[in-house]
């Protein structure tokens, strides 16, 4: 069976056509600008390039540019749009309600539409990339994966704030985490790589990209996880602060005259390693002002390093020891510096790392020492491919 995969953003629609047969991503596309003037779609497909720049004004002008760009004669992977077998939606927040991924129908959009306050940014997007792709192919079974479903194993112990309980009970606040399909997918696939039981494992995965995240996977469950109610805590990431003081906020308000939307677009948007470094949202650039001495680049390299071990401390003592760190997404994958510093010191948890093998980039690689008790892997992670199988293990058993 032939699966699309999507994942729509307030103006855009990413999107990957996997052959299920073989796992093998047959098309890669993204519509941008929608609703924008100058509304693009590219496509790739067996090394053939597909280009439309055309208005559209929303998500189904785009869904439906998808489709022709898809079944396009010179250049599409499909002869006709009914070899989509299912569509698998990417949804950010499934709040308590969704622990794995269902086959959308009338009331699962309901539920995704009643998250919206928990996912104002990224919720209606989803919804909209659903509605349009359901307005398109009307016969095509969907499923939505959500990005918060792995965490929902968490205890209340490490879910709930220390604010009064009335605030869960009446507005729903607590942890939900985020990047918990990646999670999911490297901590698995770490089991698998070792030859172990991912039951019989103590797992901490560390998903370092422009958004980062950090989660506890106690013997095949997540108790822990570093992103909250929303995807601003945690470490510092590409321009987000991570977790803070909350009376920062006040403070800063009071003395700049600004107001809460100021003050939260700041924490998301200019804060981080841009905010700090004043250099780059890139980690690359970030890398490269530190090497040439940069003072501001190497404090922003340290507090990642130093952000990210503390919470590697914290998973350790909160599963009573580790036996597999993971390091994933384009940061994690692609910094071996950093893996050895966020590394460097943790030798008391029995983790050794090999420095050799540790010069790596974006592939499956045990980085660990042979006499490590910790084993430290590198596994790029894929979002997609776990995506594509709920959605085929959803859609053959109804
Ligand atoms: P992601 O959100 O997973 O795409 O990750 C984006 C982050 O990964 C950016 O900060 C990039 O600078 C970083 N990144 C991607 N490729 C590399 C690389 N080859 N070396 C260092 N950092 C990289």
């Amino acid at each position: 069976m032939k699966i699309l995969i999507v994942n729509a953003g307030s103006s855009s629609l990413k999107y990957q056509l996997i052959d299920m047969e073989d796992e093998q991503t047959i098309a890669k596309g993204l519509a941008e600008r929608i609703g924008i003037e100058g509304s693009k779609l590219t496509q790739t497909a067996n090394g053939k390039k597909f280009v439309a720049e055309a208005a559209m004004a929303d998500h189904v002008e785009a869904s439906k540019f998808m489709l022709r760009a898809l079944t396009d004669k010179e250049v599409g992977p499909l002869k006709d749009m009914s070899e989509i077998g299912a569509v698998g939606h990417r949804v950010l927040h499934g709040g308590e309600r969704f622990t794995a991924s269902v086959i959308i129908d009338e009331e699962v959009m309901d539920a995704i539409a009643e998250n919206i306050p928990l996912g104002p940014l990224h919720n209606p997007a989803n919804l909209m990339g659903i509605k349009a792709c359901k307005q398109v192919m009307p016969d095509t079974p969907m499923v939505a994966v959500f990005d918060t479903a792995f965490h929902q194993t968490m205890p209340p112990k490490a879910f709930i704030y220390g604010v009064p309980f009335e605030y869960y009970e009446r507005l729903r606040v607590r942890r939900y985490g985020f990047h918990g399909t990646s999670h999911r997918y490297v901590s698995a696939r770490a089991a698998e790589f070792l030859g172990r039981r991912y039951e019989d494992l103590r797992i901490i995965t560390c998903h370092l990209g422009n958004g980062s995240s950090i989660a506890a996977i106690d013997h095949g469950k997540c108790v822990d996880t570093s992103m909250g109610l929303t995807p601003l805590e945690g470490v510092i990431m590409g321009t987000r602060s991570g977790v803070l003081d909350p009376a920062i906020l006040q403070y800063i308000m009071n003395n700049d005259n600004i107001d809460i939307d100021q003050m939260l677009d700041i924490l998301n948007k200019s804060s981080g390693l841009l905010g700090i470094s004043g250099i780059s949202s890139d980690m690359r650039d970030i890398d490269n002002a530190a090497a040439e001495g940069n003072k501001r680049a190497i404090i922003t390299q340290e507090i990642l390093y130093t952000g990210v071990k503390k919470y590697i401390g914290a998973y350790a003592a909160v599963m009573g020891g580790v036996d597999v760190i993971v390091f994933t997404a384009g940061i994690g994958e692609n910094g071996p510096r950093l893996r050895l510093k966020v590394m460097e010191g943790l030798e008391f948890l029995g983790a050794k790392m090999d420095e050799q093998k540790n010069e790596v980039r974006g592939k499956e690689v045990d980085v660990s020492a042979d006499d490590s008790a910790v084993r430290v892997l590198v596994i790029p992670t894929n979002e997609e491919i776990v995506i594509a199988r709920d959605t085929l293990s959803l859609v053959t058993q109804h």
